[in-house]
């Protein structure tokens, strides 16, 4: 299949998901998660119509960034040091996977540096592996209220990456589960905290995610082919 045969059925299944969740489909964003993939795939994806691309490594990133159309939107999905924050303030429109609170402050420093107001989501390991990124749940309220006092980011949501599995009704609980969250967090009623986004739902089961109320879908497979 091409990349815009991969992307027409993506949107198909975001579009028909978005209807069962009684919402409209432009309600769910699709970030093309493009990590392995170089700029010529990446062209064709936007020649699909596709304008916002995921990546989870700072430098791959930089790297695709200089050699394609500067009107492309970047989210990063993966895990920043905070010795690169600074660039990636510069370079990405949105950092979904922010996971501590120094992490947090250093991002908001470095935006406050570049005069700019950083979006940000919170990732959360709401399965508590150890082996992944992602803040504790218990972290989850002093961080939404570091949030609320820091200046120049803009805490808009919640990211999470379930525990892999190939059922796509494996992630249904864990999705809840992160609603269930940010409805907690929604209730802290931090000024300048606006928990709208929740991105969730990856190739396997971004139906199922936006069953559960996902707004962001971060779809690579799907649209790329598998990753070597
Ligand atoms: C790689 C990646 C994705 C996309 O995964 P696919 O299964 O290829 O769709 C989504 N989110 C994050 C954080 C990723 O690292």
């Amino acid at each position: 299949m091409s990349i815009r045969e991969n992307v027409a059925h993506v949107m198909d299944g975001i579009a028909r998901a978005a209807e069962r969740s009684g919402r409209h489909p432009a309600a769910v964003t699709l970030v093309a998660v493009s990590k392995t993939f170089g700029p010529e795939t990446i062209r064709e994806a936007v020649a699909a119509g596709v304008r916002i691309f995921g990546e989870n490594r700072l430098q791959e990133a930089l790297d695709k960034m200089a050699v394609l159309d500067s009107d492309l939107t970047w989210h990063l999905v993966g895990h920043l040091q905070r010795n690169k924050a600074a660039k990636a303030v510069s370079s990405f429109h949105m950092i979904e996977s922010i996971d501590s609170d120094r992490l947090l402050r250093e991002v908001d420093k470095r935006a406050g540096q570049q005069a700019r107001v950083m979006p940000v989501l919170f990732e959360v390991n709401v399965a508590g592996e150890r082996s992944k990124t992602g803040m504790p749940v218990g972290e989850l309220a002093d961080l939404v209220m570091l949030a609320g006092e820091l200046m120049h980011v803009s805490l808009r949501g919640l990211m999470v990456v379930p525990p892999y599995s190939a059922d796509p009704e494996a992630g249904r609980p864990y999705f809840q589960e992160i609603v269930r969250l940010r409805d907690e967090m929604t209730a802290l009623g931090v000024p300048g905290v606006d928990l709208r986004h929740l991105s969730m739902g990856m190739s396997n089961d971004f139906e199922v995610a936006i069953e559960e109320g996902a707004t962001i879908v971060r779809v690579g497979t799907a649209l790329f082919g598998g990753r070597r």
